[in-house]
């Protein structure tokens, strides 16, 4: 199994990647991780308050993947770790995929939550086929979604048992930044929606899940430092 690190862009100022990941597996299975930023916003980004969003063509998740030679109808399952605008931007291109969602998260976007409206056209599009889960879920051996409710409710994150690095997860918006880890002291962001308890509890789960699956490492959301540290792709981890 092979875990690449997708670069699709950057907020600015502090240089905050925006990540999507490509699992392949032993079997065959392409599992692609959020899509990013809408592809338009390489020419013309819409950005968020105090941000400027930065993508070059080079960083769209069809470029990103065309680098290590993986098409859009090669994506077996798309894995929504929540709807957000800078991951769900390019749902629209995999029609062949099977996007795996947590429910709740499913039917509250579904429901016309303002917070999940702008990529609408995008996720919710008629040709796109959702499997609908709850809770933790094995979707293919060594590759688990852990339900992670804080950032929004049903948010997932991903734990990977990678044969040579080990375990790894796949933290998501759930804990942005290593500085968010404790969830003891961890800071509530701006964008977290759900109510304190929520977002410690989820903390704590991956916390917990690392310690005791001896994790190699977990991969935050939006971290810079971290970022900057890790193999990106077409460079894997196995
Ligand atoms: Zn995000």
């Amino acid at each position: 199994m092979r875990l690449y690190m997708l670069y699709l862009g950057t907020m600015q100022p502090g240089e905050i990647p925006v990540p999507g990941y490509l699992i392949q597996t032993d079997e065959g299975f392409n599992i692609l991780v959020d899509t990013g930023w809408p592809r338009s916003f390489v020419d013309t980004p819409v950005n968020p308050p105090d941000l400027t969003i930065q993508i070059r063509p080079e960083d769209t998740v069809t470029a990103r993947l065309k680098a290590i030679g993986v098409s859009p109808a090669d994506i077996d399952y798309l894995i929504c770790t929540h709807l957000d605008e800078d991951h769900s931007g390019n749902h629209d291109l995999f029609s062949s995929a099977e996007f795996i969602i947590q429910k709740e998260h499913y039917e509250l976007a579904r429901s016309g939550h303002p917070r999940f409206e702008a990529n609408r056209t995008s996720w919710d599009h008629p040709a796109l086929q959702y499997r609908l889960i709850e809770g933790d879920y094995e979707l293919v051996p060594g590759v688990t979604l852990l339900e992670t409710s804080g950032h929004v409710p049903g948010h997932q994150s991903l734990l990977l048992r990678l044969p040579e690095t080990g375990v790894v997860l796949l933290a998501a918006d759930a804990v942005m930044h290593h500085s968010m880890a404790d969830a003891a002291t961890r800071q509530i962001y701006v964008t977290d929606m759900d109510d304190e308890t929520g977002i410690r509890r989820s903390t704590r789960k991956i916390a917990d899940i690392a310690a005791s699956e001896n994790a190699a490492f977990v991969v935050y959301g939006h971290d810079t430092e971290q970022w900057a540290s890790l193999r990106l792709s077409p460079a894997f981890y196995e």
